[in-house]
């Protein structure tokens, strides 16, 4: 809250950690516009303009699937590409906020995690029939309503963003 200004425009994809520190919620309060594309309420023909307002907000908030200890790679998989498209280019300052347990020893271990951990759960919160959903961990499925489609790994900030990064020590998120 400290981070972003008074009067900044806030864009958050469908981050579960986001939503569970209560942070749109407070934003709102504050007065600040806050663009979240995954709002119930929302029109699917409004889906696109929503999207692209998260995009140009002054800050982009998000959590991330995975980070690597070993070499600080930020490890996402992406349905639609919003997010980690987001999160490579945007006009605004990148804030991204994780819980100890998205983070793995290795990459290796951190693409594990995305798919084997975080992914599942995240089927099932969207109904979706992906089948990691039935057996809780990946079966790198050709199903139509696969969720994997687009890997990042950001090794570092991509130039010319300020991007901060707020390690929370408990458990967040999938
Ligand atoms: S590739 Fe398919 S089975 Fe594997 S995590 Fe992604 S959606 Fe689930």
């Amino acid at each position: 809250m400290n981070l972003i200004p008074d009067g900044a425009s806030v864009g958050v994809p469908g981050s579960v950690t986001v939503r569970e520190i209560g942070l749109t919620e407070a934003l709102e309060k504050r007065g600040s516009k806050v663009s979240v594309h995954w709002d119930p309420e929302l029109k699917p023909a409004d889906k696109n303009e929503r999207l692209m307002e998260e995009l140009t907000s002054d800050w982009f908030v998000m959590s991330t699937n995975a980070l690597s200890a070993d070499d600080g790679v930020f490890v996402n998989i992406d349905g639609t590409g919003n997010r980690v498209g987001a999160m490579s280019w945007a006009p605004g300052k990148l804030l991204i906020i994780l819980g100890v347990n998205k983070i793995e020893s290795d990459t290796a271990s951190a693409l594990k995690r995305v798919r084997d951990k975080a992914t599942p759960p995240n089927v099932l919160r969207l109904n979706g029939d992906a089948p990691c959903a039935a057996v809780g961990h990946c079966l790198n499925c050709s199903s139509p309503s696969r969720v994997c489609r687009v890997v990042a790994l950001m090794e570092r900030p991509p130039f010319g963003r300020e991007v901060h990064v707020i390690l929370v020590g408990e458990e967040l998120g999938y």
